[in-house]
């Protein structure tokens, strides 16, 4: 998606090897247009799948999922990292963090994952895959079917969208990063 590399080149900032901020934009301030513009293209994207509902994590995956959702005229869920009090018998999965080195686990109420839902996943970053395998476990514990996986930001190079492919999952990134580095971004072509 071009208008998404523009701005990743304009205001993104590659600080080391293996990581990118996009602050600015994506995960602190937010961009409304900008994510919009991403809602369209996932609804456009995903628009065969007869998807019926829409499942990212908190915090980050939320702007552009509710996008894709409001375009795509159906519910968002999140995923949430801490347990509720009053929510029982819920769906788990556990992330591995690499950039953070911890583990975590997300929570949905199974009240809003069932069989019988056709699900797209959206998250804002895809790198060893951690966060998205936890998504479609989520899926797949609650007897729904897993339509694909939407990504801001692939990180090629860390192989989590290869390893998602490989098991027959269509992961859809709408910008794929082949090198990062000190004030380096590079694309796949
Ligand atoms: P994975 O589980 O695929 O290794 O990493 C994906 C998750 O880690 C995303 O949900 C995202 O929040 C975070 N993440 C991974 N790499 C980056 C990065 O370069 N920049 C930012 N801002 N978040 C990242």
């Amino acid at each position: 998606m071009e208008l998404l590399k523009q701005r990743i080149l304009r205001d993104g900032k590659s600080l080391s090897k293996e990581v990118l901020r996009v602050d600015n934009f994506i995960n602190h301030q937010l961009d409304p247009q900008l994510l919009m513009a991403i809602g369209v293209e996932f609804a456009r994207r995903f628009s065969y799948g007869r998807v019926n509902k829409i499942l990212t994590i908190e915090a980050s995956g939320i702007a552009p999922a509710v996008m894709t959702g409001y375009c795509m005229g159906i519910p968002v869920v999140f995923a949430k990292k801490s347990l509720p009090k009053t929510m029982e018998n819920p769906l788990v999965s556990s992330v591995h963090s690499f950039t953070k080195d911890t583990d975590y686990s997300i929570i949905v109420n199974r009240d809003y994952i069932k069989k019988g839902d056709r699900v797209l996943c959206i998250d804002d970053f895809l790198a060893y895959g951690s966060a998205a395998e936890a998504l479609c476990e989520i899926v797949e514990q609650s007897g729904a079917t897993l339509v694909g996986i939407g990504i801001l930001i692939e990180k090629v190079f860390q192989g989590g969208g290869n390893k998602l492919r490989e098991r027959g999952i269509r992961v859809e990134s709408l910008t794929r990063i082949e090198e990062l580095d000190e004030g380096v971004i590079k694309f796949c072509e």
